[in-house]
């Protein structure tokens, strides 16, 4: 992998045949003998997979076998579970995602989920599978689960560059890129993860269709970025979180990788990420990084989180999983479970942290920013007890959230008000706290 400056290193566009350590599950050097052993997994892996009973998490699936599992558990689930057209792609195969959402008359936010954007980040893949089983088989037990189901839609989205995928299960296993032809055919593939609306090539990407980070001929110049911007754009106001899943290296990343500004909420962000960083190393031990792109990985433009972040989804995250490059790209099967396992407490703790703010209709669907101070701790304090909701919280700032220690409250945020475009949309943070905000609508 490529030094950067500052000794940090280049995960994500890392020479990584080179990195690939000899005892690694390949031997990329020769392409002959990768097919073949490539090949004796697809054997097996055909004869194993016949139903979803028998679907095993613990393997890396082909592009038709997750389709046909896509298919059945939406079959199996379909009360929760609808399998959705979101696209074609460059080579003309369809995009798909699962939205997993329990009937109910309440308004809903949307997490947003993708994975495998870059086609050998086969973890990131499966990530989506685990995490799509997990809902849908503890939902109904777990009470943790169908309390972010109450207030939450999931949109999965478990293979994003479908053509790329398809291109490490049959010719290079370490390919990055979409498969989209240029320079009349000599070169291909565009970084979709480059090729976002967001300071679109402006650092950390190429121009030069050869380089693993060329950032397409222009701002969602491929169909695969146009398909999840244009879903996205269109159901945005209710957003509440994007997750895009990718390996490796074990970091959290926020928003941007283009400028060292943060976004205004960036250090609610940091809090959130760096709780689900705790909740991530507490299940298997393994420590996670957090921070903004440029700040603890390298300056990137274009990518889908920082656009996500720029159209107003206030949580906008990248996950890098495991590992930080002994096997890099070709994480063994072996670690898919613990792999899986532990990113699951990551994203679920994120989930938690960032729904209750959100969770009723209304309210808010863009950047923060700091206003002057409004209202005093103690004005705030007589107004929450002197409220009585029904529900014990929060009977002014009627859409908010609590962050509590040890049963003690330390943090209020919350909105006064009740609707989304009135004068008294203020956001605050009295408690502890000389911080104000005030929503902004974009
Ligand atoms: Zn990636």
């Amino acid at each position: 992998m490529a030094a950067l400056a500052n000794g940090r290193y280049d995960w994500e566009y890392a020479d990584h045949i080179s990195a690939v350590p000899a005892e690694s599950m390949f031997d990329f050097a020769n392409r002959g003998s990768l097919y073949e052993q490539w090949q004796e997994v697809v054997d097996k892996t055909e004869s194993s997979w016949r139903s979803l009973e028998t679907y095993n998490y613990n393997k890396y699936h082909r592009i038709e076998e997750i389709y046909l599992w896509m298919n059945q558990i939406s079959e199996k689930y379909k009360d929760v579970v609808t399998q959705h057209f979101l696209g074609m792609t460059y080579e003309n195969r369809t995009m798909y995602y699962l939205k997993i959402s329990q009937p109910s008359n309440n308004s809903k936010k949307i997490v947003w989920m993708d994975c495998g954007i870059h086609a050998r980040e086969w973890i990131a893949s499966a990530f989506c599978q685990w995490f799509v089983k997990e809902i849908l088989q503890s939902y109904k037990d777990n009470s943790r689960i169908s309390r972010l189901l109450g207030n939450l839609d999931f949109y999965v989205l478990p293979v994003l560059n479908v053509d790329g995928y398809i291109y490490t299960w049959t010719t290079d296993r370490v390919w990055r890129k979409s498969r989209s032809s240029h320079n009349n055919g000599t070169c291909f593939g565009t970084d979709l993860n480059r090729n976002f609306n967001a300071s679109w090539c402006s650092i950390g990407a190429s121009k030069n269709c050869q380089d693993l980070t060329f950032c397409g001929t222009g701002p969602v110049s491929e169909p695969e970025t146009k398909a999840v911007s244009s879903f996205i754009e269109s159901k945005k106001e209710d957003i509440l979180c994007f997750l895009t899943i990718h390996s490796y290296g074990q970091l959290i990343l926020t928003p941007y990788g283009y400028t060292q500004n943060k976004s205004s909420n960036y250090e609610e962000m940091i809090q959130i990420a760096q709780k689900a960083a705790d909740a991530l190393k507490a299940k298997h031990g393994t420590s996670y990084r957090v921070g903004s792109s440029i700040d603890i990985l390298y300056a990137t433009s274009g990518s889908s989180r920082d656009w996500a972040q720029d159209i107003g989804i206030p949580f906008s995250y990248t996950f890098e999983l495991r590992d930080t490059g002994k096997h890099g790209f070709v994480l063994p099967e072996d670690q898919i479970e613990p792999t899986c396992e532990e990113t699951m407490e990551a994203v679920l703790s994120v989930l938690d942290d960032a729904s209750p703010f959100w969770q009723k209709p209304c309210c808010f669907l863009g950047k923060l920013e700091e206003v002057p101070i409004l209202q005093s701790k103690k004005q705030f304090s007589e107004s929450r007890t002197s409220g009585g909701s029904s529900k014990g919280a929060l009977p002014i700032i009627k859409r908010g959230r609590q962050t509590e220690e040890n049963g003690k409250i330390i943090k209020m945020v919350g909105i006064q008000g009740g609707d989304s475009t009135g004068s008294k949309n203020k956001m605050e943070t009295p408690l502890g706290s000389a911080r104000y905000r005030k929503f902004r609508q974009l």
